[in-house]
């Protein structure tokens, strides 16, 4: 016999006294054995709830497993972090106009136009790409 079904039992065997219904001592029984189905019908749900969760765990360790399985199948990946590190540190040479240094600089120095020059702290502009292909282009003296 199930939880809510003996709630109902003894709901019934209460109403069976035939107990006075003006009596008060009748009036908390039949508020005791209504709580009691209440709390019955709750129980199951809850229980019913609990199989669903476990249900829906077990699945997804299944799934985790799966993605454990999957991770370690790849040994390869830190070494592809490192690869992808020592490109984007590869230096370009740049020389300093003012100081003469010659300067080692990282993609990303690069990619933002402006660096400082370590040697002498001058702002060095990356434009020089434009001034080289002018000097080669342009005819002598067109500039002025
Ligand atoms: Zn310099």
């Amino acid at each position: 016999m199930q939880i809510s079904e003996k709630a109902a039992y003894v709901k019934g065997l209460i109403e069976g006294l035939e107990l006075d219904p003006k009596d008060k001592q009748t009036k908390v029984f039949k508020v005791i054995a209504d709580l009691l189905c209440e709390m019955a019908e709750e129980i199951k749900d809850l229980g019913q709830c609990y199989d669903d969760v476990c249900d829906q765990v077990d699945g997804i360790s299944e799934d985790l497993a799966g993605v454990e399985d999957l991770i370690g199948n790849v040994p390869g990946e830190v070494d592809y972090d490192n690869d992808a590190m020592s490109h984007s540190d590869m230096a370009y040479e740049v020389t300093c106009p003012t100081c003469n240094e010659t300067s080692y600089l990282n993609e990303d120095a690069l990619t933002a136009g402006v660096i400082k020059c370590p040697a002498c702290g001058e702002l060095l502009e990356l434009g020089y790409s434009e001034d080289e292909l002018d000097d080669a282009d342009d005819e002598p003296g067109s500039d002025e």
